[in-house]
């Protein structure tokens, strides 16, 4: 038994070994993992291990491909065979939309660096002999796939972890968390304390119950998972793996046989009442009716599964999370990690994931944009067991299906409503959801104003309503109200806050009061972190404005700066509605029903001042998300649907549109204006990101300024650009081609109903983004020229946000 440790890992599972290895590996060798059991006892030990790399993003792709680079090496490198076989993977299509599918799929791996590439029926047949090709329309091959023996790699991990320095304690169990001053201090287990610095929650389905230790929920649930095995039949070991998403079903080689696996409809929760203390080593029982539909749609790909004997029906319980990914990360306790949720893709993600949670432990942060993995995306909703579990039991069932963009996931709904749900309702609002919160994507009566022959071509006209082009178009020549009372409030006080926030942000906020400052927060490595406005209150106090999604990731960010307790941070959303209005118009309809003077003269651009409306009091700010004159107005909820009506009253006789989010993207686009996790991500810089004039570098010392400094003019810029084809929409991560050469990737896109064109954002070397430069851009399987424009499209010399 240890006294110390640096880091304690808990769980010898393949997520808690590969980060020790690569803890160790980065340097720091005092660091120990600890095991109630023996290493790989928990879900490890059955599992399947398929290893796929394509995901649905860059970062979630190159860490998947970083597993792939270690699971090559490891076995040379520790001198124990892993069972690593790079026999690559097929995806089959079986139906149009499937097909569609492996081809955006195809596009994104060709700018994620992933040579995957589409091939016939036949042709997946000869790699694949035992397939029938019945209904197959074509496959995506992607050779650097493969499978192997998650616990031998598990074992070559600890060995690796071991030679450079690190311990590995098992039957031994871990029973408390320490924690004073929100930190953590130690951990307890059963063999005594370990006090240390940082603790890492690798529990797989137990992270539930160890994250309860410290006092942190961690969403997630275990879902009992299973694949039959069969006798084997003489069948290659070096065919590569198959999916057929159509059918729900996966196969490997196994021994001359095959595994072969799936995702029913109908999920079974495991577990939800607690996990029993000696729950290692051991499977749930063969759940024979539950497979037996899976098993049918596999016999109908495979025939020779008609007559195979089935040696086994492995049934194996998963961390599963309510927007399949992984939870990884800091937690509100600092010193407190989590990294689990592997849903069913741990093994192909863990080489990978390790190297992320320890560059992220050692240096601060990962040297991947984490978002999309990232512990701060769950809402407290989450701290609910029903609802976590309503919103995985989605996400598994749905899991091989395809997703048209601007899909909305149904289970939990509704959760969060806004004051004036209501309203929203009577005017036929299309609902999305985000964070829990309905929020307006379109009001479908405005549809009949609309023209249905904007609508996109192919996927991207799927989930679409003329009212969209409508309401933009409202906005543009008269005015839109948008309600945005989803949108994430922070208030920053104290005698300290100023201070404190010129040290966080990269622009000047503490300005005079009713000063308002968009502005980005930047990691040490100058990307973006945060992306936001801030306005000055009071001397003392600013509210910081956010997106509806990044209000627990930005306030965990600003916290975990805090130094003494001259600085307070309170999450303010719920006690405000905000409204928008936006348009020539909005000056026009506003002031009539306030007694304050919203003259351009005595209420300019980016100020911000407490006014009535009506008699309802209202915090209005001079910003625009949509390139229009215009405030948004907060006011207390309780206000909210008096202040909607009078609204709704005093402009639509002037022409006064409400308006959903998916006009506000398209308006938004047509501005260039940024969002952050698509546009901007913590691995892009403001400079790279066309953010420059947000940052002033001689205003003094702020956290990336010495990094931005050191990065000097950058090599590659966010670039606009226009399609040759204004019904061809992009969705987002298409690959933007010059001679011929991918050299980008589109970050965000959509149609512009006032430039009348198709837009996209792509990040490409710097000598390219010069007006007039032509390049194309994959939709499909299909090229589609495009040109890069000088920005924005829309009212460049901001003429109509300033008057
Ligand atoms: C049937 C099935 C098939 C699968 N197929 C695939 C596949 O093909 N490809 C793929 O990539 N993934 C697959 N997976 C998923 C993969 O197996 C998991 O994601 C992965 O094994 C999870 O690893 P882990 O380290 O998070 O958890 P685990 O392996 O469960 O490790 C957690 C460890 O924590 C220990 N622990 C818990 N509480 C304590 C405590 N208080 N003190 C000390 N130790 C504690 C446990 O004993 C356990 O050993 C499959 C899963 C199942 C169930």
């Amino acid at each position: 038994m240890i006294e110390r440790a640096r880091v304690v890992v808990i769980g010898g599972g393949i997520g808690g070994c590969s980060i020790l290895y690569w803890l160790a590996r980065l340097g720091w060798g005092d660091v120990a993992l600890i095991e109630r059991s023996e290493l790989t006892s928990g879900s490890t030990f059955h599992s399947a291990g398929l290893v796929g790399q394509l995901r649905n993003s860059l970062s979630l792709t190159q860490m998947m491909m970083n597993s792939v680079d270690l699971y090559r090496t490891l076995g040379e490198e520790v001198e124990l065979e892993t069972g690593w076989r790079e026999v690559g993977s097929l995806r089959l299509a079986s139906s149009q939309e499937h097909l569609e599918e492996l081809e955006r799929q195809a596009a994104w791996a060709e700018t994620f660096g992933l040579p995957m590439h589409l091939v016939s029926a036949d042709e997946a047949q000869s790699m694949f002999p035992p397939m029938s090709t019945e209904g197959v329309l074509g496959a995506a091959l992607l050779p650097s796939d493969g499978y192997v023996d998650p616990s031998q790699l598990t074992l070559a991990l600890a060995r690796g972890a071991r030679q450079r320095g690190a311990t590995i304690l098992t039957n031994t169990r871990v029973t408390g968390v320490r924690v004073e001053n929100h930190r953590v201090r130690a951990v307890e287990t059963d063999q005594g304390p370990i006090e240390c610095e940082v603790v890492v929650n690798a529990g797989g389905i137990y992270a539930h119950e160890i994250g309860l230790l410290a006092g942190v929920d961690v969403p997630m649930v275990a879902m009992a998972h299973q694949y039959a095995i069969t006798k084997p039949t003489g069948l290659s070991r070096d065919m590569p793996t198959l999916r057929d998403p159509a059918r729900l079903v996966y196969f490997r080689a196994e021994s001359g046989g095959l595994v072969v696996g799936g995702y029913e409809r109908n999920p079974s929760v495991w577990g939800l009442g607690g996990i029993a203390a000696d729950f290692n080593s051991r499977l749930l029982d063969p759940d024979w009716d539950r497979f037996a539909p899976l098993f049918e749609a596999a016999n109908s790909r495979v025939p020779e599964l008609a007559d195979a004997e089935i040696v086994t029906l492995i049934n194996g319980p998963e961390a599963f999370t309510p927007d399949g990914e992984f939870i990884l990360g800091e937690s509100a306790v600092a010193g407190f990690w989590v990294a689990a949720g592997f849903c069913a893709h741990g093994i192909a993600g863990a080489g990978g994931m390790g190297k992320l949670m320890a560059e992220w432990i050692i240096e601060g942060q990962p040297s991947l944009d984490a978002w999309a993995l990232d512990s701060r995306r769950f809402g407290p909703q989450y701290r609910s067991r029903d609802y976590t579990l309503i919103r995985t039991d989605e996400i598994y069932a749905t899991y091989y299906d395809v997703k048209y963009p601007g899909h909305e996931r149904q289970a939990g709904r509704p959760l969060k409503v806004s004051a004036v749900n209501a309203r929203h309702r009577d005017l036929g609002a299309a609902f999305g959801e985000k964070s829990g919160w309905e929020r307006v994507n379109w009001y479908e009566s405005n549809a009949p104003s609309g023209d249905e022959s904007t609508r996109p071509d192919g996927w991207a006209g799927m989930l679409w309503s003329p009212a969209i082009g409508a309401e933009h178009l409202a906005c543009r020549s008269s005015a839109g109200l948008f309600d945005e009372s989803s949108f994430s409030k922070l208030d920053v006080t104290g005698s300290g806050a100023a201070a404190f926030l010129e040290r966080l942000c990269a622009n000047s906020v503490a300005r005079r009061v009713g000063a308002v400052t968009y502005t980005q927060l930047l990691n040490p490595r100058g990307g973006v972190e945060c992306d936001l406005t801030v306005t000055r209150l009071a001397e003392d106090r600013f509210r910081l404005v956010t997106g509806t999604a990044f209000g627990p990731h930005d306030a965990a960010w600003i916290r975990q700066h805090l130094e003494d307790d001259s600085v307070a941070v309170d999450d303010v959303t719920s006690k405000y509605a905000c409204f928008a209005l936006w348009g020539p118009r909005a000056r026009e309809i506003l002031q009539p029903l306030s007694e304050s003077d919203l003259s351009h003269t005595a209420f300019s651009y980016m100020s911000a001042k407490e006014i009535n409306v009506g008699a309802v009091p209202c915090l209005a700010v001079r910003v625009t998300f949509v390139g229009e004159l215009g405030w948004e107005l907060y006011c207390p909820s309780e206000y909210a649907v008096g202040l909607w009506d009078s609204l709704m009253n005093a402009g639509q006789p002037l022409g006064l549109v409400p308006g959903g989010y998916r006009a506000i993207e398209s308006l938004r686009l047509e501005k260039g204006y940024r969002v952050w996790g698509s546009d901007v991500t913590t691995t892009d810089s403001p400079f790279e990101a066309g953010l420059g004039f947000a940052v002033k570098m001689n205003k003094g010392e702020f956290i990336g300024r010495d990094a931005l400094e050191r990065a000097g003019e950058p090599t590659r810029r966010l670039a606009c650009l226009v399609l040759d084809e204004p019904r061809t929409v992009v969705l987002g991560s298409e690959p933007v081609r010059f001679e011929g050469r991918a050299l980008g990737r589109v970050t965000s896109g959509g149609y512009g109903y006032s430039v009348e064109s198709s837009i996209a954002y792509a990040y490409l070397p710097a000598a390219l983004v010069e007006p007039g430069t032509k390049v194309s851009i994959g939709v499909f399987g299909h090229d589609v020229g495009a040109e890069v424009r000088a920005e924005p499209l829309f009212d460049p010399s901001n003429e109509k946000v300033r008057v």
